[in-house]
């Protein structure tokens, strides 16, 4: 009885949703999540956004996912990696932080546009394809309570979310947390970043049993220097993690130009 009665629902909104949407898109043409501009299809930028955009591919360091100019082999790691080993495994991000990208994570940020999260986990699942394991949890980077509270959105959170729809990956928000409500890291130099973030995280008390043996992702919008990402790795640590990967839609390279 119930169950026929959800099949009569399901088959009356379907339609009424598709109806909906083609009318709204009369109404309201679907526009480029970057420059706002009118594209053909929602969840999408137009084409002079989409060329703007500089994908991270290979070749690259196998650690920090710096792009290479030149293909040095396989195992060839980047003179950051060999100076300074980060404390995680492999870290990898979808695009260049241009203008474009940061257009697309201002608005990512501030939540105004719910579609575009959807649009850059497609972007880092590509990217990210060699992280992307069977036995992996995606793990968030954390705002603190009180700004979470005042910008009522994470954008890492809503990311990760987009991510698991795809990849079919759990979520876990609480595995580490930010306890200390540390500066916006912009303007600051990478030591004071360093400095900014270091004991800003902690493991949840309970981080071992939730992980049950299983293999992180750390989940963010922009890796600028690293600080952040590399403080989430040490709280992890600390709770008993060991396998630890970074997945990013940005990251900033020094010497292109963008
Ligand atoms: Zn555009």
């Amino acid at each position: 009885m119930e169950m026929g009665a959800s099949l009569v629902k399901t088959s009356i909104v379907q339609p009424l949703r598709w109806l909906g949407r083609v009318l709204l898109d009369q109404i309201y043409p679907p526009l480029c999540l970057s420059c706002d501009r009118p594209v053909a299809t929602a969840d999408a930028i137009c084409a002079d956004c989409f060329k703007a955009l500089r994908p991270i591919t290979a070749p690259l360091c196998p650690v920090l996912g710096l792009p290479f100019a030149v293909s040095l082999g396989p195992e060839a790691r980047s003179a950051e990696a060999i100076a300074d080993p980060p404390p995680f495994d492999r870290a990898r991000s979808a695009v260049v932080y241009n203008d474009v990208a940061r257009a697309l994570v201002g608005k990512l940020k501030y939540g105004d546009r719910p579609e575009l999260a959807r649009f850059c986990a497609r972007l880092m699942a590509q990217s990210g394809h060699e992280l992307i394991a069977e036995d992996a949890v995606l793990v968030p980077v954390p705002l603190h309570r009180r700004r979470q509270f005042s910008r009522r959105y994470n954008q890492s959170t809503e990311l990760a979310r987009a991510l698991s729809r795809l990849t079919g990956l759990p979520v876990d928000p609480q595995l580490v947390r930010r306890h200390k409500n540390t500066r916006q890291q912009v303007g600051l130099s990478g030591d004071a970043r360093k400095r900014n973030v270091a004991s800003a995280f902690e493991p949840h008390a309970e981080a071992l049993l939730r992980l049950k043996g299983r293999r992180v992702i750390i989940i963010d919008d922009v890796i600028t220097t690293g600080s952040t990402i590399k403080a989430v790795t040490r709280a992890l640590k600390s709770g008993g993690a060991d396998r630890i990967d970074v997945l990013s839609f940005a990251r900033v390279v020094t010497g292109t130009d963008a």
